[in-house]
């Protein structure tokens, strides 16, 4: 066998973020595997570390739902006094039934149906609307001729952790593209639009020396936009995911910002309050998923050892989508750290080969085995950094797995259900049987 304990220099092995493996035993005994697992404390510091960022003349920071759009998570920020991203109009509904009012939400989405029964309703309600193209802006003039909006620009470049995460640049379809600034003037004056706000959101992980030249080029747009009171930053704020990643400072890139809107106030008079869109920043490293290991097969000599478990694309994609690393961190079934085991990959348990954990980084068609306690079936590994962009976007009920449940662990050490494992009742009820089809049995 080519696989052995691998004590050699290398990727570190990573550990658990927030829960101790006694927890982690407690809440697969408690919950049942697989379960995502989110710590409160850990979202209340990330919001008051965000809070205490430097800014000129006040920043508003705007909760990025689509990362993770649970009732009790949103019920949380709010009452954080944090506000809001939507990326639909259905995220909107979401967060206003949950107790959200909408004037605290901003609406940036790919699709804005202003013939629908929802999206005109909420804007006459108080949900602000960020036009991400000269065809939305033409559409909300028509619709609410002589009101407020925002505006997304593409500053012409952009940066993510991949290029799928990307949204800026001339490969993105994301905002107005800097140039075509006179026809946002124009189309606003047609309409009588009073433009509020200039927003950017460049991708997802985007390296600070890049956000800097987008704030600056919404500075410049605002010069000729009297009315702009506000700068939307919008987010992808990195943070530090792998034992082996740096730290982020992002204290150092909000005071530089702050000195050009200081800058921007002497020249023009007119101080903007800033704005800012964490999704990840905030959620990411605040959740895990528990799931069991359910086999472990090998390969060859020259093969592999992959260790299984009962969660996979039905929770987390981010691995096959983006090949982004998650760390995993093996825990015994009596709730203690193994001694570490042989190198191996990690399979997810839908019955497809994409379902992997282990892609190497930026490459989802290779494996990278991971340094991991030894485990075997019955014990469980947790995939950390799950917090954010799995349990909104998995491939749920793939193989008819149904949709795993939330838990809050509570700031008191408590943990509590938040949503509950989905029945296959549920997973079937829009299903209907046309009558000739039908059986007796069903
Ligand atoms: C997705 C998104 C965000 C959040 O991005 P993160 O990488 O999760 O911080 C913010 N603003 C807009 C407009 C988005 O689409």
């Amino acid at each position: 066998m080519s696989v052995q304990t691998d004590s050699s220099p290398g990727p570190a092995l990573e550990q658990l973020k927030f829960l101790s493996p006694a927890e982690v035993r407690h809440v697969a005994e408690t919950f049942g595997t697989p379960v995502f697992v989110y710590d409160e404390q850990r979202i209340r510091d990330g919001v008051a570390l965000l809070k205490d960022l430097p800014s000129a003349y006040g920043h508003t920071i705007r909760y990025s739902l689509k990362a993770s759009p649970s009732a009790a998570v949103i019920r949380l920020f709010d009452s954080l006094g944090v506000h809001f991203d939507a990326s639909s109009v259905w995220e909107v509904i979401r967060a206003v039934r949950a107790g959200v009012a909408p004037e605290k939400i901003l609406m940036t989405a790919q699709e804005a149906d202003f013939g629908s029964a929802e999206l005109p309703d909420l804007i006459r309600r108080g949900l602000q609307f960020d036009a991400g193209s000269l065809q939305q802006l033409t559409e909300y003039g028509e619709a609410f001729p002589g009101t407020e909006v925002s505006v997304r620009i593409n500053p012409g470049f952009g940066s993510g952790l991949v290029r799928r995460l990307t949204s800026g640049g001339p490969d993105s379809s994301f905002g107005i593209w800097h140039e075509q600034v006179p026809e946002v003037k124009a189309i606003a004056e047609r309409y009588d639009l009073t433009v509020t706000r200039l927003h950017v959101h460049i991708g997802s992980g985007h390296h600070a020396d890049v956000l800097l030249p987008a704030a600056r080029r919404l500075l410049e747009i605002a010069k000729d936009f009297g009315d702009v009171r506000a700068v939307d930053l919008g987010g992808g704020y990195r943070i530090t995911v792998m034992a082996d990643d740096p730290e982020y400072d992002h204290s150092e890139w909000a005071e530089e910002l702050a000195s050009d809107l200081r800058l921007f106030a002497e020249q023009t008079g007119r101080e903007l309050h800033m704005e800012m869109e964490p999704g990840t920043f905030l959620v990411a490293n605040a959740g895990s998923i528990v799931a069991k290991v359910i086999d472990v097969v090998t390969t060859g000599d020259e093969g592999r050892r992959f260790v299984k478990i009962n969660a996979g694309l039905t929770e987390i994609l981010r691995p096959s989508y983006y090949g982004s690393p998650h760390p995993v961190v093996a825990v015994t079934r009596e709730g203690e750290l193994p001694p570490e085991g042989p190198r191996s990959d990690v399979a997810g348990h839908c019955c497809i080969a994409g379902d992997v954990l282990t892609t190497r980084p930026g490459s989802v068609e290779e494996l990278s085995p991971v340094r991991l306690g030894a485990v075997e079936p019955g014990d469980y590994l947790v995939v950390e950094r799950s917090g954010g962009y799995c349990a909104s976007m998995s491939m749920k009920n793939f193989n008819s797995y149904p949709e795993a449940p939330e838990v809050l662990r509570r700031p008191d050490g408590s943990f509590t259900l938040i949503r509950a494992r989905q029945t296959i009742d549920q997973l079937t009820a829009n299903e209907i049987i046309p009558d000739d089809l039908k059986t007796e049995a069903v």
